[in-house]
């Protein structure tokens, strides 16, 4: 530290929770708030103005994705377009149902995995408070889903099958094809919450076979605050925010057109330098894996290759995770932890709980995840940082003394 009492180096990593936006974003947005301010929806000139931005990033996003502009809805954030794809679908088939599924076939039935964000587990446990079946499917140890399971899941009144792109956590990414292949077989809608893989993976709803995808634009350089959700033309997918017309009718509310700007310039940043991006995290990513397990009684979770090229993840044996995070903050590293301190007692987060980690083990997680602001010199100050801490958090820890012996 330096006499200041200010880290002599700040290193963040921790940017599967958020980016900085590029300077080239801001950029774009800003006379989104200055100059073409108007409402898009108003007819005179101001209006044009800012909806000519915003129709202008619908295409930049559609282009991306390889998708007609009117399926890109905007959203508040990666949370609202989830809650559109489960509850849009849910309400759609308890108002009379779509094309191969009625009402008449059962309650209506939703498949998610364990390891799935927030915003879609709370969505599904909300929805069976209204009567939906939820079928909340394993993972294995490396947090992959099964295809297979998918398949035994499905039933006459699934509607649904939800499974996240790319795991924020541990980063394991999942094979959305094949369980969209799945879904498809029995009649039911796939989608995916793609918004950790958003400027690190190819995004092609085509490919993926999504008739649902979710996007956020604080993931890959741009705001907070604005997201998508990509509905595939002709998805039975009712509002769940009722208002005006906007976005055809599928999401009431005066659009955050800078935002919108900011977020079709950020995804068109991250998909022009999507290979030479992920090539440079995947770089740094793995020098600091190598680098942490050569601290000893480290282990890595997630997938070993079928993970986002910025994500590292790891159980510390002998550390407490919470305690480790305080320790590196205050030599200027900004990481997380997949355990969260309720009332004293460190709980491990639903992620590593579903892959079977031990109470114990899941005490010492720790999730460092660069992104393309990071430099080597950041990721040997992280390592240096890391090493010192473990030992002095070691120090007095007879598991790690034994286990050592
Ligand atoms: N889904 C995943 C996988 C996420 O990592 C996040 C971000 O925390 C979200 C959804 C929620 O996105 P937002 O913060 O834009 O609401």
């Amino acid at each position: 530290t330096s006499s200041n009492g200010h880290p002599q180096r700040s290193v963040y990593l921790d940017h599967a929770a958020t980016t900085q936006v590029l300077p080239e974003v801001v950029e774009a947005m800003l006379p989104f708030f200055t100059e073409r301010y108007g409402n898009p929806s108003s007819v005179h000139a101001w209006g044009r103005a800012a909806h000519q931005g915003m129709e202008g990033s619908r295409r930049q996003v559609a282009t991306v994705l390889g998708c007609r502009p009117r399926e890109v809805v905007f959203t508040s954030g990666g949370t609202e377009a989830d809650n559109l794809a489960l509850k849009g679908v849910a309400w759609a088939y308890k108002r009379g149902g779509f094309e191969g599924k009625s009402p008449s076939m059962g309650p209506g039935h939703i498949i998610i995995s364990a390891i799935e964000h927030h915003a879609i587990l709370h969505s599904a446990e909300e929805l069976e408070h209204y009567g939906f079946d939820v079928t909340v499917l394993p993972v294995d140890k490396h947090g992959m889903v099964d295809p297979d399971a998918v398949g035994r899941a499905m039933r006459r009144d699934t509607i649904l099958v939800s499974i996240m792109y790319a795991n924020n956590e541990i980063g394991t990414i999942q094979p959305v094809r094949e369980i969209a292949d799945v879904a498809h077989a029995g009649g039911a809608l796939f989608h995916t919450d793609a918004v950790q893989a958003g400027g690190s993976l190819e995004i092609n709803v085509g490919s993926l076979g999504a008739d649902l995808l979710s996007l956020s634009a604080h993931k890959f350089y741009g705001p907070k605050g604005v997201g998508v959700l990509y509905i595939k033309a002709g998805s039975p997918v009712l509002p769940i925010q009722h208002g005006g017309s906007q976005e055809s009718r599928r999401r009431a509310s005066t659009e955050n057109v800078p935002g919108i700007v900011g977020l079709g310039s950020a995804l068109t940043r991250a998909q022009q330098s999507l290979d030479s991006n992920a090539t440079y995290m995947r770089g740094l990513r793995d020098r600091l894996i190598s680098g942490v397990q050569q601290i000893g009684n480290v282990h890595l979770m997630g997938h070993p290759e079928q993970r986002l090229p910025n994500n590292a993840n790891f159980c510390i044996e002998g550390v407490e995770g919470e305690t480790m995070l305080l320790k590196l903050d205050m030599r200027g590293i900004g990481a997380s932890s997949g355990a969260a301190c309720a009332s004293g007692s460190t709980e491990p987060s639903h992620v590593l709980r579903a892959l079977g980690i031990s109470r114990e083990l899941a005490q010492g997680s720790l999730r460092l995840t660069v992104g393309i602001d990071n430099t080597p010199e950041d990721i040997e100050y992280a390592l240096s940082v890391l090493d010192a801490c473990v030992s002095e958090l070691r120090e007095g820890s007879p598991a790690v003394a034994r286990a050592s012996a």
